[in-house]
């Protein structure tokens, strides 16, 4: 009732969403402004408090929020916009949380690269109570089987959340390119791409809010966790798919395969990158079975599914396309992501 109120012309509520300091939580608060911004830099800079998320020490406690990307708010619709923002120091410098900058000047240096990403986010449901969405309370549902890409109330939960969410991403102007069940129950993905750039990480990034604040309204919680439940459970990953212009034109391949040996001779880098705490995270996930490749071994593959990298079955056919990369855990941060990605293989950075 309230949000139908007419709103006033000259007053447009800006949500600014920013990274915290866990790097894997967001946050947001909302300003009113007198214009409808049409670029992110007709809005002002902001600051909060970042005492109280992990990012500054009480007594200098002021965090600056610049604004770097604007979309359609589906909440309140209208001219309001949701603003993607990057975390900086009084110095205009980014924080430590804040790895967009790094990957901005990355993308830039390869730019005639022209990279394209497209990310699969994988993602768990739960109750309020931390407790799978839909599980029973008091045991387990019936093994993997008939979840991934299920149809029908036993073999998926929470179709409701993933269909508002996809609905808002397109309002909102997040580049959403799909979505499924997975194999897990109450595990879902979407997929984000392609995306050219630094926009691989923003579309990401805003997605994820979108997805915790769509669920808001339903009373569920997400996971990002890339193993939610131990045992005999799949865990969730962020299969991030890559190419380069001159792997996406005939004769591609060849530049693909070199682009994977590339990445093979810095695993271990690229693992550290790939989750919030240098790899502990995808140590839990990245055991060999449950469709992943073990975290210690580099591989690649046609079509494989147990490898680090796949080339899908298609571009094998083609002779041309995309790589995939397998590794990244469900809580990477997109922009450490694919700036590894372009530092490898497009700029040939060793070590
Ligand atoms: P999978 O078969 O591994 O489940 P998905 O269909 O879930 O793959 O996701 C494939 C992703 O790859 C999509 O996000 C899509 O946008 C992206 N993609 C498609 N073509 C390219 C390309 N040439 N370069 C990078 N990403 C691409
Ligand atoms: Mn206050
Ligand atoms: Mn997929
Ligand atoms: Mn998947
Ligand atoms: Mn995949």
């Amino acid at each position: 009732r309230y949000l139908a109120l007419p709103q006033p012309e000259d007053k447009v509520q800006c949500m600014y969403i920013w990274i915290d300091g866990s790097g894997e939580n967001l946050r947001a608060k909302t300003r009113t402004v007198e214009t409808v911004p049409k670029d992110p830099k007709d809005l002002p800079i902001w600051n909060f408090d970042g005492s109280s998320t992990g990012q500054a020490e009480g007594q200098n406690s002021d965090v600056m929020l610049h604004p770097v990307a604007l979309f359609s708010d589906p909440f309140r619709g209208g001219s309001n916009k949701l603003v993607l923002c990057e975390t900086c120091g009084h110095d205009g410098e980014p924080l430590p949380s804040n790895k967009r900058r790094t990957c901005q000047q990355v993308m830039e240096q390869a730019k005639e690269f022209k990279p394209w990403f497209g990310i699969e986010q994988e993602y768990t449901m739960l109750d309020t109570d931390g407790h799978p969405f839909g599980w029973p309370k008091n045991g387990f549902p019936g093994p993997q089987g008939p979840y991934y890409t299920g149809v029908g109330a036993r073999n998926v939960y929470g179709r409701d959340v993933v269909e508002s969410h996809y609905r808002a991403c397109m309002y909102a102007g997040v580049k959403i390119a799909g979505t499924n069940a997975e194999v897990m129950p109450a595990q879902w993905e979407f997929q984000v791409g392609p995306c050219e750039g630094i926009d691989m990480g923003d579309h990401l990034w805003l997605g994820r809010f979108l997805l915790h604040r769509v669920a808001e309204d339903f009373g569920v919680a997400v996971s990002f966790d890339p193993k939610p439940m131990p045992g005999d459970w799949n865990g969730a990953g962020a299969h991030t798919n890559f190419s380069t212009l001159q792997m996406r034109q005939p004769e591609g391949m060849k530049a693909i395969i070199e682009g994977i040996e590339r990445l093979g001779k810095r695993h271990a880098a690229h693992i550290r990158a790939y989750d919030p705490h240098g790899g502990a995270d995808n140590k839990r996930r990245l055991t060999g079975l449950h469709e992943t490749s073990s975290i210690d071994d580099f591989s690649y593959g046609v079509a494989h599914r147990g490898c680090s990298i796949r080339i899908p079955r298609q571009c094998s056919d083609d002779g041309c396309g995309y790589l995939e990369d397998r590794r990244p855990a469900s809580n990477c941060d997109p922009y450490c992501v694919t700036e590894m990605l372009v530092r490898t293989v497009c700029l040939n950075e060793s070590g």
